[in-house]
């Protein structure tokens, strides 16, 4: 283990006023609190994802489970469990993602790929629950025939999956671009597939929502950050929010395409980043970046952390 320097500072630090009051949520913004990090790699196995993620100074990790674009399941024995959890215990992670296989449709009308797409989706939870991960993020499907009845068939799905297996992993549905046939690119489609999962398993349900996903469906986070977050209160509940992918966009608002860029170098810019970054309301969710990654993943991913560290810091010293 790396012994920590000194810090040089400690005399200035001392003599700031800390608040003791721990719901001080102005304070909670300090750096060290944020529960920050990126989509990180498991090549090599899940164990090997925990130093990439300290590697970048991450508190906060999403990682797939398998090879995202294969249907080849696997369980996780309880080896890799015990591994995986060791690794992680050597790091500041304490928010844990996992983002399902890109394959699976609990929307489709088509009755062999949606049998195919629960039982990928009940390994993935399992494999969740088997490492000990908060939250799993999942596409809503795509519909393909009806809106409507596809809606019904992606709750139903969820409704059978969570059922099958119990545990404490939180599910969380992702706003989507609006692409094609998806699901989920309006809050409004987000409540609804909520609403009808069943009762008995709707408390293990949440949402996530991507900057990038909601600027191309139309949510104005440049102009309108207020606005946005109201709405969603309004429909969603501000206590379904248990996921942030911070993701800047390459295409203009309203494009319904997904094409991720590096924060605040592309059409949302740095404005909400910092909004989102010091917004008292969203201390406690994750947040993770999803951004290319360029020719060096812990070079890239590092400084755009490091970006949004400062965004955080800078409106806390403004007050
Ligand atoms: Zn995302
Ligand atoms: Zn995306």
């Amino acid at each position: 283990m790396k012994q920590k320097k000194a810090p040089k500072k400690a005399a200035a630090a001392k003599g700031r006023h800390r608040s003791p009051n721990r719901t001080d949520r102005k304070a909670r913004t300090a750096a060290s609190d944020l529960l920050l990090g990126a989509h990180i790699s498991i090549a090599g196995g899940t164990h090997e994802a925990p130093a990439r993620a300290k590697a970048i100074g991450a508190t906060a990790m999403q990682i797939f489970t398998k090879l995202a674009q294969r249907w080849a399941e696997r369980s996780c024995a309880d080896d890799e469990c015990i591994d995986f959890r060791r690794a992680l215990a050597e790091t500041k992670v304490r928010a844990t993602v996992a983002h399902d296989s890109y394959l699976i449709n609990l929307a489709s009308p088509d009755p062999t790929l949606r049998r195919r797409s629960i039982e990928s989706f009940v390994a993935e939870l399992a494999r969740c629950e088997a490492l000990g991960l908060q939250y799993l993020v999942s596409h809503p499907g795509n519909y393909i025939d009806e809106r409507e009845s596809g809606i019904q068939r992606n709750a139903d799905a969820i409704s059978e999956a969570l059922e099958r297996v119990p545990g404490k992993t939180v599910l969380c549905m992702e706003l989507t671009s609006g692409s094609g046939t998806a699901i989920g690119s309006s809050f409004e489609e987000l409540a609804a597939l909520i609403a009808r999962v069943s009762p008995t398993v709707r408390e293990r349900m949440g949402v996530c929502v991507d900057t990038c996903h909601a600027y191309s469906a139309g949510y104005d986070l440049v102009n309108d950050y207020d606005g946005v977050w109201r709405h969603f209160a309004d429909v969603v509940g501000m206590e379904r929010l248990r996921v942030l992918h911070l993701n800047d966009s390459k295409t203009p608002f309203g494009s319904r395409r997904d094409r991720h860029e590096l924060i605040g170098e592309g059409s949302l810019g740095p404005a909400p980043f910092r909004r989102i970054m010091t917004d008292e309301r969203l201390v406690d969710i994750p947040k993770l970046i999803e951004t290319p990654k360029l020719d060096d993943a812990t070079r890239t991913d590092s400084r755009m952390l490091a970006r949004l560290r400062r965004y955080a810091a800078g409106s806390a010293t403004r007050t």
